[in-house]
């Protein structure tokens, strides 16, 4: 089995079984996304324990890539701090833009570094960050709540 197809078959797992799905509650954020050119839908909810992403669920409907990248993206985020999750977000993103030249590093992206092989493909690179988009919104809805302690970390940077 070469590279390729491990990685076709890491995509196929999640989208499958997808990891954390459901919308669960309470929640801190809800946001819903959308990649018109595929038909990709998403509704994500977070939830906060304090800095840490306590949960990540969400209900999606949509092709396999984005709906595996949303399964990937839960297990890389939830547990861990805002900022670690804002990272990875920023790790994956960048590897979506780098056309499938970016060797991605598997300690930090894990199963996101199926991926790489997407990110030649420009119509479905939105697809693979659908997810993720959806994350960074909630993130920075939590961070825009007056009074919240991510608010005062993302000012003072
Ligand atoms: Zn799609």
């Amino acid at each position: 089995m070469d590279v390729e197809e491990m990685y076709q078959e890491i995509i196929l797992d999640h989208y499958r079984q997808k990891h954390h799905s459901g919308l669960r509650e309470p929640f801190d954020a809800q946001v819903v996304q959308v990649n018109p050119s595929c038909g990709d839908e998403v509704m994500l909810r977070v939830t906060l324990d304090g800095d840490t992403v306590k949960d990540v669920s969400y209900d999606g409907v949509g092709c396999s890539i984005s709906q595996a990248a949303t399964s990937v993206m839960t297990d890389l985020v939830i547990g861990k701090s805002v900022e670690n999750a804002r990272e990875r977000y920023a790790e994956f993103h960048e590897m979506m833009h780098s056309k499938g030249r970016m060797e991605p590093n598997e300690e930090t992206l894990e199963d996101g570094i199926a991926f790489v092989g997407v990110a030649k493909f420009v119509n479905r690179v939105k697809c693979a960050l659908l997810g993720w988009e959806a994350l960074r919104e909630a993130l920075d809805q939590t961070a825009a709540e007056p009074g919240g302690a991510t608010a005062t970390m993302t000012q003072e940077k």
